[in-house]
C-alpha cells in the first residue's frame, strides 16, 4: 500500500468532492453555454474547477494553477441565475459559505510558483453532456516533471467500459510510487500493472467518441496495419481511457486531431499519462517523442497520443508509420 504524501491525500479528497458535484448535475437535464472554438462548458465545469482550487491553494499556497477555465467566461457565458446554481454547488463541495467574489478568485488562480498544479474540472466536457463518459483529472508537475496523477471517472467500470455505471473509479500515481484505482466510493485502493499483451495477441485499442477529437478513419487504417489478427475498439470520453491501458484493461490508447494546427491542452493528457507510465507503460507522441508538458497550457511540440502496455508500442508506431505522412 502507498504511503500517502499530503498532496495526494488533499487532491484525491478535492477530486472526491468535485466529482460529487458533476454526479449531482449530470443526473439533470444540463444546458451548455459555448466557449470560444465551440468547446461547450456546464455550471459543473465551474463548480469543479472552483472546489478543487480552493482545496490545493488552501493547503499549498505556494504552488500555481492551471485550469481549464476561467473567471471571465463564468462572468461572460452564464446568466445570474446559472451563477447562483454554482456558487450552491460550491457551498455543497466545500460544506462552507463562499461569497461569489470568493469563488471568483478559485477561477483566476495564482500563476506563478514552483510547482504547477494541472486541473481539468470536467475532461469530456461533450460526453458528459450526452450522458456518456467523463472524468476529472489533478496533475502536479514541477521542475522533475509530472509528480502526481488522478483521474476521477464518475460512471466508469473497470470490467465494462462500453457501459455507465452509478459506481465510478478513482486512478491515481505518484511519481516512483507506482499507480492505484479505488472505487470512487471508498475500500482499499489496488495496485495497477499494464497488461503483458504482444502485437500478435488479442489487442483492445481505445480512442474518443467525438470526430473533431480524433481522426477516425486514420485510427482504423493504423488499428488495420497491426500485426494481431484479432483487434477490437472502445471508443470512451475522457482520460479513463489512460486509467484502463494502466489497468491492463485496454492496450493501448491512441488519438489524432484532424485540425492538424490544434495542439493538445496539458489538462488532458498530464494525469493520465503518470498513470500509465507508472502502471509500466508508455506514452509518447505519434513520432515516439515523449509528451513535453513543460511549454505552458498546450504541448507545443507534440501531435497525436500513444498511450500503451510498452509492449506494443513500437508496433504502433510502425503502424502510425505507415499510415501517416
Ligand atoms: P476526448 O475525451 O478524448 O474526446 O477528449 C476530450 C478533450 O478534447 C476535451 O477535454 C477538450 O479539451 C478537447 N477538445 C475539445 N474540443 C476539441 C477540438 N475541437 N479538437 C480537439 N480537442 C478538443
Ligand atoms: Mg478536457
Amino acid at each position: 500500500m502507498l504511503s500517502q504524501p499530503p498532496e495526494l491525500v488533499t487532491a484525491l479528497d478535492a477530486a472526491r468532492r468535485a466529482a460529487k458535484i458533476c454526479t449531482a448535475v449530470y443526473a439533470t437535464l444540463v444546458e451548455a453555454a459555448n466557449k470560444s472554438g465551440r468547446e461547450p462548458v456546464t455550471i459543473a465545469d465551474y463548480a469543479s474547477q472552483a472546489v478543487i482550487t480552493a482545496r490545493l491553494t488552501s493547503a499549498f499556497p505556494r504552488d500555481s494553477l492551471i485550469g481549464e477555465e476561467h473567471a471571465e467566461d463564468f462572468e461572460r457565458l452564464l446568466t445570474h441565475e446559472q451563477r447562483v446554481r454554482v456558487l450552491d454547488f460550491v457551498r455543497m463541495g466545500l460544506a462552507r459559505p463562499i461569497s461569489e467574489s470568493e469563488l471568483k478568485t478559485h477561477l483566476r488562480p495564482p500563476t506563478t510558483g514552483a510547482r504547477h498544479w494541472i486541473v481539468d474540472p470536467i475532461d469530456g466536457t461533450k460526453g458528459f453532456l450526452a450522458k456518456r463518459s467523463y472524468a476529472i483529472a489533478i496533475a502536479l508537475q514541477d521542475d522533475l516533471g509530472l509528480q502526481l496523477g488522478i483521474l476521477a471517472c464518475p460512471n466508469l467500470a473497470l470490467d465494462s467500459p462500453r457501459t455507465q455505471t452509478s459506481s465510478g473509479i478513482l486512478f491515481y500515481a505518484v511519481r516512483g510510487a507506482g499507480a492505484y484505482w479505488q472505487p470512487l466510493a471508498g475500500s482499499e485502493a489496488q495496485k495497477m500493472q499494464v497488461a503483458p499483451t504482444r502485437p500478435d495477441e488479442p489487442l483492445l485499442i481505445a480512442t474518443s467518441v467525438e470526430s473533431e477529437h480524433n481522426d477516425q478513419a486514420l485510427f482504423e487504417r493504423i488499428v488495420a496495419h497491426l500485426p494481431s489478427p484479432d483487434k477490437q475498439t472502445l471508443m470512451l470520453d475522457g482520460q479513463g481511457k489512460y486509467g484502463l491501458v494502466a489497468a491492463g484493461r485496454v492496450t493501448s490508447f491512441l488519438r489524432l486531431v484532424p485540425d492538424p494546427t490544434y495542439r493538445e491542452k496539458i489538462w488532458d493528457h498530464a494525469a493520465g499519462t503518470l498513470i500509465v507510465q507508472e502502471a509500466g507503460g508508455t506514452v509518447t507522441d505519434f513520432d515516439g517523442k515523449p509528451l513535453d508538458f513543460s511549454q505552458g497550457r498546450r504541448l507545443e511540440h507534440n501531435r497525436g497520443i500513444v498511450a500503451s502496455n510498452g509492449v506494443i508500442h513500437n508496433a504502433l508506431l510502425e503502424a502510425i508509420a505507415k499510415v501517416v505522412h
